[in-house]
């Protein structure tokens, strides 16, 4: 099937309402503009220069996503154009956000990283960091925490990813509810009907739609 075709495929199957990122990460721009003449708009990327050469070559109305993890010395290079940065798991992400943010004369859009899985190897924050990011937000004029982005355990185990995605929406309504987030960033190509079940409201999902990639 054509990525067209793909993409069709995967958006009938989606909630109303709940946001699809089109994860483009090692695929070729020609791949991403497919998509795009398809109606695509959101693209998820992992590496920062490499969705700054994207964004560079590729249609200016694209919402750029940070999905990865986010190295603070090469925040510079999204920080005039990245739509929304989902992986901020640390401080020291913030701070240097907020202040590459304030440099560009914008606001930046986030979502804070939570440590869902069993897996060590996952990236996140425990619930002593969150608070400290809801706490150090108040100070920072130049980005915006607008919910939370998960990644649960890599199972064949749906029960366990369910509890686990349950465990992070409670979360978001527990302090997004005052503070009027609107983004619960979960689910992939593998999970994201049962994130869905669980209350995702963006969706990032890859190799559904472009296929499975090369192990770099
Ligand atoms: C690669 C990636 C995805 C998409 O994974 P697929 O299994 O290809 O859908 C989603 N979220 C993050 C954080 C990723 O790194």
């Amino acid at each position: 099937m054509s990525i067209a075709h793909q993409l069709q495929a995967v958006k009938a199957t989606l909630n109303e309402g709940v946001t699809l990122i089109a994860v483009s990460k090692t695929k070729p721009e020609s791949d991403i503009l497919e998509a795009y003449e398809a109606g695509q708009l959101d693209f998820g990327e992992n590496k920062i220069q490499e969705m700054a050469r994207k964004y560079e070559a590729l249609p200016k109305d694209i919402r750029w996503h940070m999905i990865g993890h986010v190295q603070t010395n090469k925040i510079k290079y999204m920080a005039s154009f990245v739509h929304l940065v989902h992986g901020v798991d640390r401080l020291k992400v913030l701070i240097e956000l907020d202040k590459q943010a304030k440099k560009n004369d914008r606001v930046i859009d986030l979502t804070l990283q939570i440590h869902i899985a069993q897996e060590e190897t996952k990236f996140g924050m425990d619930m002593d960091e969150l608070m400290e990011a809801l706490a150090l937000e108040e100070e920072l004029e130049n980005v915006r925490i607008v919910g939370l982005m998960g990644m649960a355990t890599n199972t064949s185990d749906m029960l366990v990813v369910r509890r686990e995605f349950d465990h992070l929406r409670h979360l978001f309504e527990e302090h997004g509810a005052i503070r009027g987030w609107t983004v619960l960033s979960m689910g992939m190509s593998g999970d994201y009907k049962v994130a869905m079940e669980a209350g995702s409201t963006h969706v990032r999902i890859g190799s559904a739609i472009f296929g499975a990639r090369n192990l770099a």
